[in-house]
């Protein structure tokens, strides 16, 4: 990297305090992107943990927005939402899932974010009049944030995933960070770069020339990888370990294969036998301590691979071209799926292209329906009408969020008898707002992190569903709306037979509606989906997919 001339100018750096005991290993990619980075790291990050090591993982996102939540789902997929109400990118709710331990703002950090920070401490005068540069002030900032996890004393190894493809302009700065850390905190760190050897049908070969241009790619910017796991359709033999090692100056048994896996929860246990865990380990001096404990794990795969029974659940969404915009909702039926031993199986269904003259040959045989989360009046109709043929046809309904709020307005139409009911977000003038901004939102000009966001605590009405599905009577779930339940029009519900059963102490806000008169039929205003995990599969999905089976047992 060729250093500016006012960069030499720079005498003092800023000093970091580095805490001696935590190991960090930096992630990056080369070659394409889409190799699953997240899921290398998130299965890297299990083998550690079943070893008895306290892991965290951080995704860095070299994109100028601030955080994701202001992305359209076409752009990332979805938005995740932590416990402190962090909007962020996916790949932290695999975390999650395979780690079943909660993130946080500081897991997830963008170029947006840094630059915000470093600009906000210039206005303030903070620099002394320096110039504000993108070595030392950006890459300090950087080296600062990945820190930040290992500061709290609550993890021994912190791994973060950088965003993007080596090469990229937008990557620059984390590369250099990521040399500036290696070269400072010395065996404390440790790189894996994962990469792509492509099979050439016609030459019948796998080609080891791209990981070598990426390997050199990374040596320009001056980090040399100890790691190297190579995404791969087939088998890599010992030549072509061989030859990669030599290429890329790495040993041969750090040359890691990651061969295309049936499920993402397979790669820990293919992780496992290329020893990713045991060379990690080494190469940072710390001891292997025991075999990593994985039993159930693997209960949890073997169950996935053999279930008993199948289920066909209709997800509805506007943006279901795109399967990650629903990731975690998806996930959560692969949990609650393994928990009742049956195969859900997701049929992804356009709301847009639902209206009342096809709703009953598009929705038959469905044995339970969900509606997604969303934002803004594509498709709504849609939503409201496959709500309508679920409730008037017994079919188990789950609404999330947005999908809750399309079963209250829904029953306000059908069932109260109030045609132009709607929630304000799609129809300002409605005389009928059942669903409406919430007070606190109404003087929210700015866009980004503004919603309700992240853990509130719910009461759940004795003897409700909601209460036998939790087995409690208090909870807390993650929020990401701006609208509510309308308390104005509480009674007429009550009375046609909607019930609020779940609601926020400190707010008075309706967080769960159900139907009386209905043999499974749930909204939440929250997001039960982020806190499905492996090892704690989320309640209300198990008992959706239970309700599910039920019906397709009695269908
Ligand atoms: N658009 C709705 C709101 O803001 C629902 C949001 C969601 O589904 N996440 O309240």
């Amino acid at each position: 990297m060729i250093l500016s001339v006012s960069f030499i100018n720079h005498t003092k750096f800023q000093k970091l305090n580095t805490v001696a005991a935590t190991k960090y290993i930096f992630v990056t990619g080369g070659v394409t992107s889409s190799l699953g980075k997240g899921i290398i790291s998130a299965s890297l990050a299990k083998l550690l943990q079943a070893r008895g090591y306290s892991v965290t993982i951080q995704k860095l996102d070299p994109y100028i927005n601030v955080d994701p939540g202001t992305l359209n789902p076409y752009e990332h997929g979805e938005c995740y939402v932590t416990d402190d109400g962090a909007e962020t990118d996916l790949d932290l709710g695999h975390y999650e899932r395979f780690l079943n331990v909660p993130t946080s703002q500081a897991n997830n950090v963008t170029t947006g974010r840094i630059y915000q920070t470093v600009i906000n401490k210039e206005r303030e005068g903070a620099y002394l009049g320096k110039t504000v540069q993108i070595i030392p002030h950006i890459t300090d900032e950087i080296k600062r944030r990945i820190q930040l996890l290992g500061e709290t004393g609550q993890f021994e190894i912190v791994i973060t995933e950088i965003g993007g493809t080596v090469g990229d302009i937008e990557s620059l700065p984390y590369v250099e960070a990521v040399r500036q850390l290696k070269w400072e905190l010395g065996n404390a760190c440790l790189s894996i770069h994962l990469t792509l050897i492509p099979y050439l049908a016609a030459a019948g070969e796998l080609k080891t020339k791209p990981t070598q241009h990426s390997v050199k790619a990374l040596l320009e910017l001056g980090v040399q990888p100890d790691i190297l796991v190579c995404r791969t359709e087939k088998s890599l033999n010992n030549d072509l370990r061989r030859k990669i090692a030599l290429f890329c100056n790495v040993n041969v048994n750090a040359v890691i294969e990651s061969i295309d896996a049936e499920s993402i929860y397979d790669v820990p246990l293919l992780m496992y036998k290329e020893q990713l865990d045991k060379v990690v380990l080494n190469k940072l001096k710390l001891p292997l301590q025991h075999e990593p404990e994985l039993n159930q794990w693997k209960d949890f795969l073997g169950r996935l691979k053999n279930p008993i029974n199948e289920v066909r659940i209709g997800l509805i969404g506007k943006y279901i071209e795109l399967k990650d915009a629903y990731k975690s909702i998806a996930e959560a039926f692969i949990h609650a799926g393994v928990a009742n031993e049956s195969k859900v199986k997701l049929e992804w269904i356009h709301s847009e292209k639902i209206d009342n003259e096809n709703v009953a040959s598009r929705l038959e045989g469905l044995h339970a329906i969900l509606v997604a989360p969303g934002f803004g009046d594509r498709g709504i109709e849609g939503k409201i009408t496959a709500i309508r043929y679920a409730r008037e046809n017994n079919i188990p309904f789950l609404g999330v969020c947005l999908g809750m709020q399309c079963a209250v307005i829904e029953f306000a139409r059908n069932v109260i008898g109030w045609a132009d009911a709607h929630s304000t977000e799609m129809d300002p003038a409605t005389k009928h707002p059942v669903i409406d901004i919430m007070e606190s939102q109404k003087k929210v000009t700015q866009k980004g992190g503004t919603m309700r966001l992240g853990e509130y605590t719910c009461n759940l009405v004795k003897g409700s569903k909601a209460a036998a599905v939790y087995g409690k009577s208090r909870i807390t779930e993650r929020h990401r709306h701006r609208y509510e339940f309308n308390n104005k029009f509480s009674k007429q519900f009550e009375e046609a037979g909607m019930l609020a059963v779940g609601i926020n102490p400190d707010g008075d806000l309706v967080e769960v509606v159900e139907l009386k008169n209905h043999p499974w039929f749930v909204g939440v205003q929250y997001h039960p989906e982020y806190k499905s995990t492996v090892e704690n599969p989320h309640p209300l999905f198990v008992r959706f997919v239970k309700a599910a089976l039920d019906k397709s047992k009695n269908s």
